[in-house]
């Protein structure tokens, strides 16, 4: 794997891969120094054109515990802000030397461009509406973590598909795992068309709660609405949040995801988050084992002897 783009790269064989090596690095997570020696004398830049709190710091934590050089470009501090082009930044940025770029832009298909430019491998932190596959990643590793597999499990993501990247790659990568995606929204935050997304679509979110294995809210973009696509946010929460009496239509086991930041009170409430079976946090916390295999798969030594030698090392 020279870059991870988007997850349609990724085919069941070589998710599963990246599971194995998150394996791994969950278990150096755990140590009391999580670290190892894996991307020692390697550079991981992180060129955030938007805003994000977790997934960059996930990156650079990842990074660090892989004991890689890191380099941070944010673009409010930046000559991109004098008008440098992306591509001169990509350049120079390249100059100083980095294995791997992390790209996060508001504009879909700008980690490709990169990706075109540079020698570096490219990872996509999140292009637009398009895609996040190392969320995608982290998403199907929580699942399997708490479920054993996504194979034949119902997966139900609810809410603004229509603008979110995380839908895109979800429903990508659940559906390679092997489980049944079904979109819950109103007609107007599902994309414009769903020709080719191998999914069942409901708008009745009552329907389909006793039915799911795994429930994943989507947090309502309203900075991506142009228009206004709601009668009002208090009458999506009673349609399509999931509330606190709601929740009781879940089986025992359902598990609850939301990729962060959650507008509690909006798509889903305080106390449901915070419920046993929610995995929020634990989302967080695997997303930085995965980033750890992914970033070892595109510039460790050997990217062929995954982490038990360097794991231990
Ligand atoms: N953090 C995720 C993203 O960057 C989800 C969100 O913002 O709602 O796409």
């Amino acid at each position: 794997m020279k870059h991870l783009l988007s997850v349609a790269d990724l085919d069941l064989d070589a998710i599963n891969e990246i599971m194995r090596l998150t394996d791994q690095f969950v278990e150096v997570s755990e140590r009391p120094i999580p670290r190892v020696p894996a991307l020692r004398g390697r550079t991981v830049v992180s060129l955030f054109y938007e805003e994000s709190t977790r997934t960059r710091l996930s990156f650079e934590t990842a990074a660090k515990r892989l004991s890689a050089d890191t380099m941070n470009f944010s673009v409010s501090t930046s000559s991109a802000k004098k008008g440098e082009s992306l591509r001169d930044t990509v350049q120079t940025i390249e100059a100083m030397g980095v294995d791997v770029i992390v790209v996060r832009h508001s504009s879909a298909g700008v980690p490709w461009q990169v990706a075109s430019w540079v020698d570096a491998a490219v990872v996509n932190a999140g292009d637009g509406e398009h895609e996040h596959p190392t969320q995608a990643l982290l998403d199907c590793y929580t699942i399997r973590q708490q479920r054993g597999t996504l194979e034949g499990l119902r997966i139900a993501i609810v809410g603004d598909v229509g603008h979110s990247r995380v839908a895109r790659s979800d429903v990508h990568a659940f559906t390679t795992m092997g489980a049944d995606v079904t979109l819950v929204a109103p007609p107007t935050l599902l994309p414009a068309s769903l020709e080719g997304w191998p999914v069942a679509v409901s708008n009745d979110l009552d329907d389909v709660l006793p039915k799911t294995d795994v429930v994943y809210l989507l947090r309502m973009q309203l900075e991506r609405q142009r228009e206004a696509l709601l009668p009002s946010l208090r009458e999506y929460t009673a349609r399509y949040g999931l509330t606190r009496d709601r929740a009781r239509l879940l089986a025992d086991d359902a598990v609850v995801m939301h990729p962060g930041p959650m507008n509690r009170g909006v798509e889903i409430a305080a106390e449901v988050a915070n419920r046993p079976n929610s995995v929020i946090t634990k989302q967080v916390a695997n997303g930085v084992a995965v980033r750890m295999g992914v970033l070892f798969l595109l510039a460790g030594a050997n990217p062929r002897e995954p982490a038990a030698g360097d794991a231990n090392g």
